[in-house]
């Protein structure tokens, strides 16, 4: 291991808690600074849409780094600070309380911040990113209150999801002809809109803002929606400022090679912030927002951050749960322009996508609870070994993918 002795990570959410059980796995003893901007321990988000916002009782945050981890890890988080600069000269952090972190290996991983809507009005809509957005809509899920949410992207839909699911009046707007227009094949995304049909939500796609305001979204058309709650799902943008001002490279995200390395050779990125050098997908440059991928690319950084030769390879997989429905994808749907269906029921569907060459390069799968998690797993395996599986047998439900493995 490579003679340092203080590490310093700026984030504490996923990729930052992760970052630090993989720095204590890979052996090293030196110290480890946590520094988060929440006045929380570091805790998961994907509940925040789902389970947490539906529970009966105030939630409490699902902990990722409780303070017994904490103290067994030997780490330091000081949490309700911001990081407000990265001085590379003298390869130091400023916090906003004054204080200063020397480091020897810095790892960003300061996530992705919503979008606000950039119409006239906007600032009424409601935006979902940590827990405390999350306990303020969950005041608004209130049998029959009107809720309108812009946005049928991930956000957009589990909460409709979760809103219609206690009771409210629920209209989601979309201005693309359909929902999850980016990264999700057609087939499953109108398995999701007709689910969500059936679940009572007003699904308007095609249909383009004009303004909000404090009651009501206005429509280009004319029509107005009265609205309880306003909220806005319209994609997120990675959390760069601090990169940007100590000169890193910028390319969608915090800029990385394979090794979650940025381009100062002292700082890595991981998570929502960073975009990466994907070897085993044609060396394409990625940025994912993905809980998993957050996960991989931490154990990535904190291996390399000590001297490892790790390439961060891992496929890329993430899940969506809206009423009884499990949504996955693994790989890269878009790099497959070969589609082969197997469908074991009418709302379990997956669709693996293979290149033109017959390679497997991503898999959609749609299904109640966990009936296409055996699937996708699969699939997973078959990307990253790079296998050419027969479509005869991709398409029969009834033949299992496990022999395609070996
Ligand atoms: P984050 O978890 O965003 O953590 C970054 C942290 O850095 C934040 O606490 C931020 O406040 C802090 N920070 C930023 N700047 C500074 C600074 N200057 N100083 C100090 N701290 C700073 N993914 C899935 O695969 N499946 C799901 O079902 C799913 N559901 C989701 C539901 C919701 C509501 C949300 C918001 C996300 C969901 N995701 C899901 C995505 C997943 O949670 C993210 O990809 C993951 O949290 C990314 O982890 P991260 O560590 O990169 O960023
Ligand atoms: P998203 O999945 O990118 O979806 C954003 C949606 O809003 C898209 O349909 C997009 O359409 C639309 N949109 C963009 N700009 C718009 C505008 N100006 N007006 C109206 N519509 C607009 O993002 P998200 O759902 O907001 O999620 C935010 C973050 O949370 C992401 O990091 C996401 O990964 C994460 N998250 C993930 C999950 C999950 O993986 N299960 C669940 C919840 C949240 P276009 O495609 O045309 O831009």
């Amino acid at each position: 291991m490579t003679n340092i002795s203080r590490i310093v990570i700026i984030g504490a959410g996923m990729a930052g808690a992760r970052a630090i059980i993989n720095l204590r796995a890979n052996g090293y003893e030196g110290a480890i600074t946590l520094v988060g901007d929440e006045a929380l321990l570091p805790y998961d988000r994907p509940p925040l849409s789902k389970a947490s916002i539906l529970a009966e009782s105030t939630p409490e945050p699902v902990w990722l780094l409780d303070e017994g981890i904490v103290a067994s890890l030997k780490a330091e988080v000081i949490s309700g600070v911001a990081a407000t600069a990265i001085e590379r000269a003298t390869k130091s952090v400023r916090l906003a309380d004054g204080r200063v972190l020397p480091y020897d290996k810095l790892l960003i991983a300061t996530g992705a911040k919503p979008r606000r809507l950039p119409i006239p009005g906007g600032e009424h809509a409601l935006l979902l990113r940590n827990q405390d957005d999350m306990l303020l809509l969950r005041q608004r899920f209130v049998p029959g209150k009107k809720i309108v949410i812009i946005g049928g992207g991930f956000i957009g839909l589990e909460l409709a999801s979760s809103a219609a699911k206690k009771g409210c009046e629920v209209t989601l707007v979309e201005a693309q002809p359909r929902i999850l227009m980016r990264g999700v094949p057609e087939a499953i995304a109108k398995i999701v809109h007709d689910r969500h049909v059936a679940g009572g939500v007003t699904m308007l796609t095609a249909t383009a803002l004009s303004h909000l305001s404090a009651e009501a979204v206005h429509l280009a058309d004319g029509r107005v929606l009265p609205a309880d709650t306003i909220i806005a799902g319209i994609g997120a943008s990675p959390e760069i400022t601090l990169a940007k001002e100590a000169g890193l490279t910028i390319d969608n995200g915090i800029a990385c090679d394979d090794h979650m390395c940025s381009s100062d050779p002292d700082i890595y990125a991981a998570g929502d912030c960073a975009s990466f050098v994907h070897a085993k997908l044609g060396n394409r440059r990625i940025r994912l927002e993905a809980w998993r991928s957050a996960q991989d690319q931490a154990a990535t950084a904190a291996e390399n951050m000590l001297g490892g030769d790790k390439q961060n390879v891992t496929v890329p997989w993430f899940w969506s749960d809206q009423y009884e429905l499990g949504l996955q994808i693994a790989g890269m749907a878009d790099m497959g322009p070969v589609t082969v269906a197997r469908q074991a029921s009418p709302e379990t569907l997956v669709l693996f996508h293979l290149a033109e060459d017959g390679t497997i390069t991503g898999a959609s799968g749609i299904g109640p609870g966990n009936a296409i998690s055996r699937d996708i797993k699969m699939a997973e395996m078959m990307i990253a070994k790079g296998v050419k599986p027969p479509k005869d047998v991709l398409a029969d439900p009834a033949q299992p993918l496990k022999a395609l493995i070996r």
